[in-house]
């Protein structure tokens, strides 16, 4: 190599070597007598020493770099006077006696510093200088990490990594396909994976009965802040499993890697179904770093003359600790924040129930002193709380009371990203009413078995049934999720069906799928966690972007490379291709 050493390991027992280091100048300093340059590369930084009076030519010659030229150098390791305790190489500095440029640098446009002066923008214009900063090089490394952790846990328990192909036919998994035109056969597309859910299931068919793989997925979306449209799974699938073989399984995975990498015990898993996820937090993925569960208060509230409250649905509260002593102007704030459009909410309610045991509410007229003591009791409240209730439709006051919980999670510092409160949350419903549609769609994937308890209710009550789905849910982040499939071909036709399916449309997309369903499939089931996902929740960050070597923006772009871009009227012609309006 073109060195003898790398900028990050030389310290005091190299005292007197003679080396060879390569690298980006970080800064230098010219102190009239003495020309100092910070020396950059991966592994760290090493000063380097120019002295005026035993070398001035050479001194000369240092001044010249300027940020981000690509120098060798050659010289003696040498204790420092003046040692640098934040750096690993700040005990010594290196005398140059040579010093190659080995390629000049523009001035970069931004600062390659911890923290940078660059704006989103152009830092992903100029991803490949983003990339040398500290922060970003350290969740590369974790990824990296990550990824080898992961491939040996999975070989240990005799999973085998398999490739399956990327340019494929559509797999419906609730998002729109990427495209592909095939020039061979002109008017015919190939579809990139979403998932390589059928494929997987088919290496089950196979005999392979425990696959992994570490995979590219691909959907086409609609853009929501830090969705990439290509994105990376930890993707599995099994055979001879019951659900809960599968959970223990990936149970197992994410406390071996969390002891692993972040040397952590995170303890087991808590489990809760759907029903009371949404019962008790409004959301499928609750965060159970802290409490505030849901308290639903329609009997306690039914004759109170309070027409807001009668009339809804549901009236659900919440007890926020430690908040009685909110003032007007607080409290107006979460109204606000209850009735942005986001959220929707009409209004809130709120009661605090003071230090000295008594009450005052936005619903002083409606309700007595005994009626609030009642109310505390349900919330297990206690004095110097602030109890805030809101009434419904039974989904959307679920949903926004969920996002008023988050919120005060938030504002009371309850969701420290050093605790990690790991849940599966099981029993899903296997279908979901689709208003726009007028149909049910899959809520996890068409493959998805029906609970065995569940199946007589696929007729008369499809929207009842839950289905063997779960998701892995962390601090309030969903980190996957998967199934026990369907591997009985009758009962796949049945779904394909309630799914809006004809027989023959069935046949067309799924024919391969089913008719190998009929050489023995075993019973299977598997599932995916998103890889980006899990760095950036071991990084501390919920940016998966910063996860990525060469993510897409906000808006689906690569700025960098300037894709999506149009295409040649040559190349669309031998794709079979019109151009647009010509
Ligand atoms: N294919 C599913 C997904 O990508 C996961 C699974 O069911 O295994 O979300």
């Amino acid at each position: 190599m073109l060195r003898t050493h790398t900028c990050g390991e030389l310290n005091i027992d190299n005292t007197g070597q003679d080396v060879t280091l390569t690298g980006w100048v970080q800064k230098s300093r010219d102190l009239g007598g003495m020309t100092f340059i910070d020396l950059r590369d991966r592994y760290g930084i090493t000063q380097l020493v120019f002295n005026m009076d035993t070398d001035p030519d050479l001194c000369e010659q240092a001044r010249k770099p300027g940020r981000e030229f690509v120098l060798s150098v050659s010289g003696k390791v040498t204790e420092r006077s003046n040692k640098n305790k934040k750096l690993s190489t700040g005990d010594i500095e290196i005398i140059v006696n040579t010093l190659k440029v080995l390629n000049p640098s523009k001035t970069p446009p931004f600062t390659i510093e911890d923290e940078t002066d660059g704006g989103e923008e152009i830092r992903m214009k100029y991803r490949y200088l983003d990339l040398r900063r500290n922060p970003l090089k350290k969740n590369l490394e974790l990824r990296h990490k990550l990824a080898l952790k992961t491939r040996n846990y999975m070989d240990s328990i005799d999973f085998i990594e398999i490739e399956t192909p990327f340019l494929i036919k559509s797999t419906p998994e609730g998002a729109r396909d990427f495209v592909v035109p095939s020039r061979m056969h002109q008017g015919t597309f190939y579809a990139l994976p979403q998932s390589p859910q059928t494929f997987k299931q088919l290496l089950m068919v196979a005999g392979y009965d425990k696959y992994f793989q570490i995979v590219r997925c691909f959907r086409d979306e609609d853009l929501r802040a830090d969705r990439q449209p290509e994105f990376t799974q930890i993707d599995c699938e099994m055979s001879f499993v019951t659900e809960d073989d599968v959970l223990a399984i990936f149970e197992g995975l994410i406390t071996y890697l969390f002891k692993e990498i972040k040397g952590m015990e995170i303890g087991g898993f808590a489990r809760m179904t759907f029903d009371d996820a949404m019962k008790y937090y409004g959301s499928d993925k609750p965060d159970l770093r802290f409490g505030m569960q849901f308290v639903e208060l329609n009997a306690l509230v039914k004759d109170s003359g309070f027409k807001v409250f009668e009339d809804a649905e549901l009236v659900v509260g919440i007890s926020v600790p430690g908040c009685a002593g909110y003032s007007r102007k607080q409290l107006d704030q979460l109204v606000d924040f209850v009735k942005k459009p986001q959220i929707g909410a009409k209004g809130l309610i709120y009661v605090k129930y003071n230090e000295d045991g008594s009450f005052k509410s936005s619903v002083d007229k409606f309700f007595d002193q005994q009626a609030f003591q009642k109310w505390t009791e349900a919330f297990n409240a206690k004095p110097g709380d602030l109890l805030l209730v809101m009434a419904g439709l039974t989904d959307n006051t679920r949903k926004a009371m969920g996002t008023l919980r988050l919120e005060m999670g938030n504002r009371l510092d309850l969701c420290d990203p050093n605790v990690f409160k790991p849940l599966w949350v099981v029993d899903f419903p296997l279908l979901e009413w689709n208003d726009e549609a007028r149909r049910f769609h899959a809520m996890h994937h068409p493959f998805t078995s029906p609970k065995q308890e569940d199946i007589h209710l696929l007729e008369p009550h499809p929207g009842k049934v839950r289905a063997n789905a779960y998701d892995m849910v962390i601090n309030g982040v969903e980190i996957g999720g998967g199934s026990i499939r369907i591997h009985d071909k009758e009962l796949q036709k049945k779904m394909f069906a309630l799914l809006g399916f004809t027989e023959e449309q069935a046949q067309q997309q799924f024919g391969f799928l089913m008719n190998a369903f009929e050489y023995g499939a075993p019973p299977h089931g598997g599932i995916a966690l998103g890889f980006d996902r899990l760095a950036a929740l071991f990084g501390g960050s919920d940016t998966i972007r910063d996860f990525i070597a060469f993510p897409k923006n906000n808006a689906g772009q690569d700025v960098m490379i300037d894709s999506p871009s149009v295409i040649s009227e040559e190349q669309l012609k031998e794709l079979g291709i019109g151009m647009v309006g010509g």
